[in-house]
């Protein structure tokens, strides 16, 4: 979907709030990758480990009972490791993977004794409203629980956290569920981190400063550790504004 493709239809998703907002990712970049720009082969060993382990946390919840004991739990999750780990793809990033498995069992395991209802009512579920879509991880109705997982290294909420949870609370809601807690899960250093109020307002401003940029034309550079290394575009971004004939 280009950009023009991307205004009418009118949904933002958290990601691309925080692949485009300057705070969080660039203008440019996003504008780039929506243009479907081919750019150099970069690193993608740590987003294809977080996808590896959300389809591994999919496959777990599809095989686990709805009272599982301790010994269930670990048997089921050494099975969905040994059939899904994608070793040959991510050999480089296995001991990682076993950390955030690890966290993941240890999580469930204390889960399961604190939960009043142990499976979850959605997984992986792609939702939309007339605003926004995305997928939530994870949602409960009796605990009234939303999480997210991350395999990246996150030690408090930014920003981008906010507007993610902030949306998939929204979402919820307008789907007729509750969503009175939004969790993220820190698989790799073993955190949880709960979601303070954010307000209906604070994310419409948001999502109106991106829609607004994008509807102006306005696709800044904004600089950052993105740029060498993980961004394809760097030298499309470096000769973006120069004349090369002159
Ligand atoms: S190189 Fe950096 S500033 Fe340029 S488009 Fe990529 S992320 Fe943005």
């Amino acid at each position: 979907m280009n950009v023009e493709e991307w205004l009418k239809r009118g949904l933002v998703s958290p990601s691309d709030m925080n692949a485009f907002l300057p705070e969080s990712g660039c203008p440019m970049k996003w504008k780039f990758g929506k243009e479907g720009r081919p750019g150099m082969q970069t690193d993608k060993g740590a987003m294809m480990l977080g996808s590896n382990i959300h389809d591994m946390i999919a496959m777990y919840f599809g095989r686990i009972s709805d009272r599982p004991t301790e010994a269930a739990i670990r048997g089921v999750a050494d099975g969905v490791w040994d059939e899904a780990f994608n070793e040959r793809e991510l050999r480089e990033l296995k001991k990682r993977g076993e950390r955030c498995w690890k966290n993941f069992v240890n999580f469930e395991l204390d889960r399961r004794r604190t939960w009043k209802v142990y499976k979850p009512t959605l997984t992986e579920a792609r939702l939309k409203d007339d605003k926004y879509v995305g997928i939530v991880d994870f949602h409960s109705d009796p605990q009234k629980t939303c999480i997210d997982w991350k395999t990246g290294n996150l030690n408090y909420l930014r920003d981008s956290e906010l507007r993610q949870g902030k949306v998939y609370q929204t979402m919820l809601e307008n789907h007729g569920h509750t969503a009175e807690r939004c969790l993220f899960v820190a698989l790799y250093t073993g955190r949880v981190l709960e979601m303070p109020v954010v307000t209906d307002g604070w994310l419409g401003r948001e999502r109106a400063r991106m829609l607004g940029m994008v509807e102006r034309g306005e696709f800044p550079r904004a600089e950052s550790g993105l740029c060498h290394g993980w961004c394809p575009w760097q030298l499309d971004c470096t000769v973006n504004d120069i004349c090369l004939w002159m």
